[in-house]
């Protein structure tokens, strides 16, 4: 990777990347790169579109609200990554912005806020949460966008679970297992899932009915009470570390 290259900004688009490709910008995009990065035509960018690897561009138009790359070389090839939902209650404003982005710099797949019964913030601005995850995403040098699913009642949720998958929520009443020993244990068919709770915890009915499910098992992230935001991180990395591609080198 030449040094133009690992220093170029990097940018999600939709389109398809491939050798003498074109893509344009949004608007937002032109401004990023013309005002704010003060680029002119024939700077490098890289490009992700979550399928096709990372490729390096070149800037061929740029305006005010618009502009077009040319599409070069490849820089990295698509690579499969874990693959770990979080489920989460939505959170106040700077609380749930930090709990995104870390969720997407950890690798998360699949986001998908639930109303639990002691939810407080009962709604979601899912262009705003889109956003958040594109720009967490472009910066953290993933290839891939996580999923952000529409917000859902936690029963919902649980009841149309497929079993296969194994539903680790963060229970800070002591009943768990260690994180990492519930991590280390022989992995399911189906991929694992994540979930924590809301400002307020869970309610006694919602760990009876995480308790008793066959797919569920909660897990301790030590003697303290965590922030809901901080165990999504903890849990999050210490999954990586055990399942994941936590042991993998920046660059590798
Ligand atoms: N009931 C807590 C508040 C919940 S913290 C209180 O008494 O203040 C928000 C969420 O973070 C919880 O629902 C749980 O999912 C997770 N969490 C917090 N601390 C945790 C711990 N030590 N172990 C596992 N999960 C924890």
């Amino acid at each position: 990777m030449t040094r133009i290259a690992s220093t170029a900004p990097r940018l999600f688009v939709p389109d398809p990347l491939s050798e003498g490709s074109e893509t344009l910008l949004s608007p937002a995009q032109a401004h990023y790169l013309r005002d704010v990065m003060r680029m002119n035509v024939g700077d490098a960018v890289r490009l992700f579109n979550g399928r096709d690897g990372m490729w390096l561009a070149s800037i061929a138009a740029l305006g005010k609200s618009k502009g077009a790359l040319g599409v070069e070389s490849l820089i990295a090839p698509q690579r499969p990554e874990p693959e770990i939902w979080l489920l989460f209650a939505p959170l106040k404003a700077q609380r749930q912005d930090m709990l995104v982005e870390k969720a997407v710099e950890l690798g998360v797949s699949v986001l998908q806020p639930v109303l639990t019964q002691r939810t407080q913030t009962r709604r979601i601005n899912a262009e705003r949460l889109e956003a958040q995850v594109i720009e967490a995403a472009e910066q953290c040098e993933r290839l891939t966008l996580p999923e952000v699913r529409p917000l859902a009642e936690l029963s919902g949720v649980l009841g149309a679970w497929e079993p296969s998958r194994r539903l680790f929520y963060g229970d800070e009443t002591g009943n768990g297992a260690a994180a990492l020993a519930a991590f280390s244990a022989p992995r399911g068919v189906g991929g694992d899932a994540l979930l924590v709770g809301p400002e307020g915890g869970f309610s006694p009915q919602e760990l009876d009915v995480l308790a008793a499910a066959s797919f569920s098992s909660g897990v301790g992230l030590g003697p303290r009470i965590l922030r809901a935001e901080t165990a999504a991180l903890a849990a999050l990395a210490l999954w990586q570390a055990v399942r994941g591609d936590g042991a993998r080198l920046p660059g590798h």
